[in-house]
């Protein structure tokens, strides 16, 4: 037992890193290269549902909106951080018109869901703030973060303890899959959520998109808040006044990049099947 104590005691001081990113602490238990394996079978297993039902990248006209968007979005993305170059980027749209909803997991699996068009009327400025905001946590390790704290309450501290550890690697690899499902729905923390959108927002400007959309965007979020149809979106992401003022204050130093005549790059996708998660 007190040995157990004095390894807890090790993990939680590893746990404890500083993100170079952003300057700030965050608490890691789970490496970035595992939160991407996870993610990429957490992906697979998500969106298999929607293929199945034939809910997936069936329309063709959304589909072809948001990956063009997102194709401008990754360019300044591998700016910010140049070892993304090698991520297997994906976007994929999920037929669910009442679900306002988009994430962006570790390793920049991407996906977006058409309630979000068609109940915000968003436009491609405000789309692009969205998926913006949204690669920024996956820029940031925030889904690190978030598994972490996934597996950290949800499955004790034990779980740590065995995924240091070899002889229970395929249970650690199961149990960090199980984390990346769970860390898309847990809300960030608000320091988190101000780095995805001061982020998030000069993307969107360096790819050439309009960043008083970010401010609309959070206005149109607000007045469907109270409306019928579920936002899993805004669940995780409350929209404060003080969000919307921090954005509109962002929105003067992002004009030069808005502005910016240079040609802006596109990184193509590859057509990318969902493959059957590795048994
Ligand atoms: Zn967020």
């Amino acid at each position: 037992m007190r040995k157990f104590g004095v390894v807890l005691l090790l993990l939680l001081l590893a746990a404890c890193e500083t993100n170079p990113v952003t300057g700030r602490k965050q608490f890691i238990v789970v490496s970035e290269d595992q939160a991407i394996t996870s993610s990429s079978q957490a992906y697979v297993q998500m969106l298999q549902p929607y293929q199945q039902k034939g809910k997936l990248d069936n329309d063709p006209a959304l589909t072809a909106r948001i990956v063009a968007i997102t194709e401008r979005l990754i360019p300044p993305a591998i700016a910010y951080r140049p070892e993304t170059k090698d991520w297997d980027w994906s976007v994929k749209v999920i037929d669910d018109p009442k679900t306002v909803n988009a994430w962006c997991m570790a390793g920049g699996k991407m996906a977006f869901y058409s309630g979000l068009a068609l109940t915000l009327k968003a436009t491609d400025d405000e789309i692009a703030q969205v998926m913006g905001h949204e690669i920024a946590h996956a820029l940031a390790k925030h889904q690190t973060e978030q598994m972490s704290r996934a597996m950290a309450t949800q499955l004790g501290v034990n779980a740590i303890a065995i995924l240091t550890d070899a002889r229970y690697a395929k249970m650690a690899q199961q149990a960090a899959s199980a984390a990346a499902m769970v860390a898309i729905d847990l809300p960030n923390s608000r320091d988190a959520e101000s780095e995805a959108d001061r982020i998030g927002i000069e993307l969107a400007a360096k790819a050439g998109y309009d960043p008083a959309a970010a401010v609309t965007l959070w206005q149109k979020m607000a007045q469907v808040s109270g409306s019928a149809g579920k936002s899993d979106f805004l669940s995780t992401h409350p929209a404060p006044e003080k969000r919307m003022e921090a954005l509109a204050a962002l929105g003067p130093q992002m004009m030069p990049y808005y502005q910016d005549k240079s040609p802006r790059p596109v990184y193509k996708l590859k057509p990318q099947p969902l493959v059957a998660p590795a048994k």
